[in-house]
């Protein structure tokens, strides 16, 4: 029997090629799982999804999601120090950030880093923003907290020269740390560490 021979399974592994991050060796093993479920809880699974599409938007300020219908938890904390920002990839390492309990400011999320062999350029980012926030809200000191590749630093790089006639304090990881790692591998002392022993950029 050929995949053709069932056209609606066909066409579920089809819709599941288009999530990313799901391996193509897994596809069928979780087309089995859906059809397998009862229909209640596939029913149930399709609302959660919903739900959360229809409930949560990104901040317009630092890019991390946040409920609706509440004021984004960093920007409007007054516990944090909003002048210091740590700038991450994605929200995944905001979230490894958070698991330290350690760091006390705010973050900017970009949305990736700049990847040119991807086609991923600065204005694909929320870099424009990023610069927009420090001019405009005295921002004193940015954290680079991106991954410890050569894309990573060239996307540092990129965003220190944009700001390079602001008096700022642009800070990175720590030294020591493996190449090629991100913060979302590292486990919660690491990512303590190199962030409380952060160096000028
Ligand atoms: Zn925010």
């Amino acid at each position: 029997m050929m995949l053709h021979d069932v056209p609606s399974i066909a066409q579920l592994i089809k819709s599941l090629q288009q999530v990313p991050y799901l391996a193509s060796k897994n596809l069928y093993r979780v087309a089995e799982h859906f059809l397998e479920l009862d229909e209640r809880r596939l029913e149930q699974f399709c609302a959660v999804l919903l739900h959360a599409k229809d409930n949560v938007v990104k901040c317009s300020t630092c890019f991390c999601w946040q409920e609706k219908e509440r004021n984004c938890s960093f920007c409007f904390a007054e516990k944090r120090e909003q002048q210091i920002v740590c700038v991450v990839e994605s929200w995944q390492e905001l979230l490894a950030v958070e698991q330290t309990k350690g760091y006390t400011g705010v973050y900017h999320v970009l949305g990736g880093i700049i990847y040119p062999l991807e086609g991923v350029g600065p204005e694909d980012l929320t870099i424009e923003p990023l610069i927009k926030r420090v001019k405009d809200k005295n921002i004193s000191e940015l954290i680079f907290a991106l991954s410890l590749t050569p894309e990573g630093e060239a996307t540092s790089a990129y965003i220190a020269k944009k700001l390079d006639t602001l008096p700022i304090k642009i800070t990175c990881l720590a030294r020591g740390l493996p190449v090629g790692s991100s913060l979302n591998t590292m486990d919660r002392l690491t990512v303590f560490k190199a962030l409380s022993e952060r160096r000028p950029f």
